[in-house]
């Protein structure tokens, strides 16, 4: 008996040698390449390699975003990016403070890590925790890994690179700090996660879903040709946008209503989901939890209504 209990545990948790992210990158544009994650949630199987990251090989050296969930996966990309290109990796951008964007900012200790200021400061504030429930979620493949903090603040405006002319931009649905890399030179949007594309988009530290709706007037109106979600696959039509506006529109629209009935939370989190989302993951996951984020946000304006009357 012990000796199976033994082999299943050596089939079910692959020995540290073979946590291999396997990372693979795929030329999206001219100069352009994207290392693409799961759309499920973390997880001990995938390392938490859940996450889109990108390199642009320009004519002055790689510039880097996103540097994934550990310094096990930072350490695969720097392979992968030297596997790639022979030019140095220049520079690194975060899109956001989430542990699955910068936790493996610890193999970028040679280039300037760049973000909002925000950015530095959530990080600063929430990193610890955010690593250490990785560490829980996702077990070995996080070993070693610790927060690094970005070195350098970014403002938005024309970042210009090697013959390639990126605009930053400033937004905040999605944490309060989000930054997007529009490639003018290749017409690539990086939407970091005020995308997420066939998955759930996550609340932890929106600051309103009306933030976010406008974020994305802004990131859908630029002349951009394919757009790389923080999450999901990329796309070269209006198709993530429309999936995020009928999204974050269906979950307004059902705290606004809850709240106006005096539904608790309890109720909220088994409220169906629409079949129009069947095929994006992990719908009902993110909806408790956003309702855990942001419902007492609902039930607060409601009571406010009623006071003022
Ligand atoms: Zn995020």
């Amino acid at each position: 008996m012990r000796w199976i209990l033994l082999l299943l545990l050596c089939l079910g948790l692959p020995a540290r040698a073979d946590l291999d992210y396997q990372l693979t990158p795929r030329q999206i544009a001219e100069d352009t390449w994207l290392l693409e994650g799961s759309t499920d949630n973390f997880a001990r199987g995938n390392g938490g390699n859940i996450v889109n990251s990108a390199f642009i090989v320009t004519d002055s050296g790689v510039v880097v975003i996103d540097s994934g969930p550990s310094k096990r996966y930072g350490e695969a990309l720097r392979q992968a990016i030297a596997a790639t290109t022979g030019q140095p990796v220049v520079e690194l951008l975060l899109t956001h403070h989430h542990p699955d964007h910068v936790l493996g900012n610890q193999a970028f200790g040679d280039v300037p890590i760049g973000a909002l200021a925000a950015t530095g400061e959530l990080l600063r504030e929430q990193g610890e925790a955010m690593a250490e429930n990785l560490y829980r979620l996702v077990g070995d493949w996080m070993r070693g890994t610790e927060v690094v903090l970005p070195n350098r603040v970014l403002e938005p405006g024309m970042l210009e690179v090697g013959g390639h002319r990126l605009r930053l931009l400033g937004l905040s649905g999605h944490t309060g700090a989000d930054l997007a890399i529009f490639d003018e030179t290749t017409g690539v949007l990086f939407a970091g996660d005020l995308v997420f594309h066939d998955r759930a988009l996550t609340t932890p530290n929106s600051p309103g879903l009306e933030v976010w709706l406008k974020d994305l007037d802004t990131l859908q109106a630029l002349p951009w040709k394919q757009v790389v979600p923080g999450h999901g696959p990329v796309a070269s039509d209006d198709r993530p946008f429309a999936q995020m506006r009928d999204y974050l529109g269906w979950l307004d629209g059902l705290m606004r209503d809850g709240a106006a009935r005096g539904d608790d939370m309890a109720e909220m989190i088994r409220r169906p989901i629409p079949e129009r989302f069947a095929g994006i993951s992990l719908t009902r996951y993110e909806l408790i939890r956003s309702v855990s984020h942001l419902y007492p946000r609902y039930e607060r304006k409601q009571m406010t209504r009623i006071d003022q009357r």
